[in-house]
């Protein structure tokens, strides 16, 4: 007889965990699967996307019900799991469901923080998490014009700008001086808010947010110093808390997140926990890139085979506001022992930082040109001793070699195991094989089998030079195809276009030759840089 997996939280990193532990061992569980939200497994990163009307949520579904139903999965959404009874192995649901299991897998998120201000709970003041609350930002969008978000991190500014394209007049709020200060030192993120200032976008910054004002519903801020605003929404993104309370009440050993071993198994044997809601050595991790590590090795084990270990990862981040670029990884603000690499160049708005040490890159900050952030993050996860590239380095990966040639060398000699799609978790080796098992030939193709660049975009390139390099003379598509969906004109003509007309600033191509989207898109914006 089958073992019995019940997993809950029907997110990123449970599902990933899952659909890994049936590449492995596809008949080894009985799945059932418990999701709090009434929707298939979607894909969180791209709310953003939504929330700006640049994708629907049929865009950004990751499994339907028909690829549970095609695996063998009990897929139960909108019945959250509501106690565990570890010592019978049974989980009990709202619904009032019962459940045994052999195995358990939790992977419940972490749910936004929420201040604890007067007025907190009132109507119309939200987090941004799932698609209740991108609905209800669309909804309040439709009816008020004042939003306010406060925070201006990475999802704060997200959110605003996404309100902003509803037509909302947004203003962010920030108790600090600059945005987004835990990934960009203060030159980029002034150039960021100038930035997003010229978009439309207010910034009070250094401002406490003492009160949420309203009877019914919010009507309105109130800061530390007695000023207020006025407020029809008010959106909270100023952190993430683990969503631990479900296995904390069970009697599973938590701290901030469930504390888990680098097999991903809590203190109870029976019970393997992935995501944002687990504690790995101390750290609670809120993107994907390493949930899609955690949920690797966590279905290795779950499959019996035993030998994976998680120790850990090195993370990167990008804002997904389109017309800005800015990629940030690793040790960004220097100190004792490092040197700087710093090209600054305010005309075009470009400005890109490199924190070296003992001749590593340790850490990188890039703002308007942010195509060779891939390859400076694999410099580093990688250790690797970057004195002979030293010279060129902040001129990008195309600089190496010749004829431009350099990046489908590097992209062949990238190890197997070397992360390509941050956002689904897609290695060379996984692209690769799909590329000569498949017989693929074109980016649409390695996107639709692997999803790989399906999300955010920023790694396009990479895939292209992958295919470049695996299929060598057979790959001949992007020279004949326009450069990206903003445009018919193909790479070559784009590039003949920028010399003969003196177009030096990546708008003045955009007007120039007629773009779709004024703003361009992950492709065309670091291809015209
Ligand atoms: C708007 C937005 C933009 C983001 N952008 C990026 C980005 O650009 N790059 C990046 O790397 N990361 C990004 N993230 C973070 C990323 O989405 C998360 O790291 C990832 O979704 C976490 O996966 P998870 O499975 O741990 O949690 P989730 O994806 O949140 O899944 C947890 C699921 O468990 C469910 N659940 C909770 N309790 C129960 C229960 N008791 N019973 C049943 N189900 C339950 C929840 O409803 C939820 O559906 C973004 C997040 C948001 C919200």
């Amino acid at each position: 007889m089958k073992k019995r997996l019940v997993l809950i939280g029907n997110g990123m990193a449970g599902m990933r965990t899952v659909e890994e532990l049936l590449g492995l061992a596809p008949d080894l569980y009985s799945i059932t699967v418990f999701g709090a939200e009434p929707h298939p497994n979607y894909n969180r990163i791209l709310l953003s996307p939504v929330l700006a009307g640049e994708k629907t949520l049929q865009d950004i579904v990751l499994n339907d019900r028909e690829w549970y139903a095609a695996h063998g999965i009990a897929l139960h959404v909108g019945d959250p799991v509501t106690a565990i009874d570890r010592k019978r192995r049974r989980v009990h649901t709202a619904d009032g469901q019962e459940v045994p299991y052999d195995r358990l897998l939790i992977a419940t998120g972490s749910v936004p923080f929420i201040i604890p201000v007067p007025g907190a709970k009132l109507p119309g003041v939200i987090g941004f998490r799932d698609i209740a609350d991108v609905e209800r930002m669309l909804v309040a969008a439709r009816g008020g014009r004042h939003a306010v978000v406060i925070g201006g991190g990475l999802l704060g500014l997200e959110a605003a700008n996404g309100l902003l394209k509803q037509g909302m007049e947004v203003t962010v709020v920030h108790l600090l001086d600059s945005l987004m200060e835990r990934q960009l030192d203060k030159p980029a993120s002034a150039m960021l808010q100038r930035a997003l200032e010229q978009r439309g976008l207010r910034f009070l910054m250094e401002a406490k947010t003492d009160a949420l004002l309203g009877e019914d519903r919010v009507t309105g801020v109130r800061f530390a110093d007695g000023s207020e605003i006025p407020a029809d929404l008010v959106v909270m993104a100023v952190g993430i808390r683990p969503n631990a309370d479900l296995a904390r009440s069970s009697g599973i050993h938590c701290d901030r997140g469930i504390l888990v071993d680098d097999t991903l198994q809590t203190f109870d044997p029976a019970v393997y926990a992935v995501g944002e809601c687990v504690q790995h050595r101390g750290n609670c991790y809120g993107l994907v890139a390493p949930l899609f590590e955690q949920a690797k090795v966590c279905a290795n084990h779950l499959a019996q085979l035993g030998y994976g270990r998680y120790q850990g990862s090195v993370t990167s981040t990008k804002l997904k506001v389109t017309g800005i670029d800015l990629f940030s990884a690793g040790s960004f603000l220097g100190g004792e022992g490092t040197e700087e690499i710093v090209l600054r160049d305010p005309g075009v708005g470009v400005y890109k930082k490199l924190v070296v040490k003992d001749n590593r890159i340790a850490g990188a900050v890039l703002y308007g040109d942010t195509v060779d952030g891939a390859w400076y993050f694999q410099l580093m996860r990688e250790g690797t001793d970057i004195s002979a590239l030293r010279e060129n380095l902040l001129f990008g990966q195309h600089h190496l070699g010749d004829a431009g040639h350099g990046g489908e060398r590097r992209a062949a000699s990238m190890a197997d195991d070397a992360q390509v799609c941050d956002c689904n978790g897609v290695t060379k080796g996984a692209i690769v094989k799909a590329i000569t098992s498949k017989g693929l030939f074109t980016l649409e193709e390695v996107k639709a089998h692997t999803k790989a660049a399906a999300s955010c975009g920023s790694c396009i390139g990479l895939v292209e030079q992958l295919l470049a390099s695996t299929l060598g003379s057979d790959y001949s598509a992007p020279e004949a195809k326009p450069l990206c969906k903003c445009t018919d004109a193909t790479h070559d003509q784009v590039r003949a276009a920028i010399r003969e007309q003196h177009l030096i600033s990546v708008g003045a191509v955009s007007v120039k030759l007629g773009w779709r989207r004024p703003d361009g898109c992950q492709v065309c914006r670091p291809a015209s840089n």
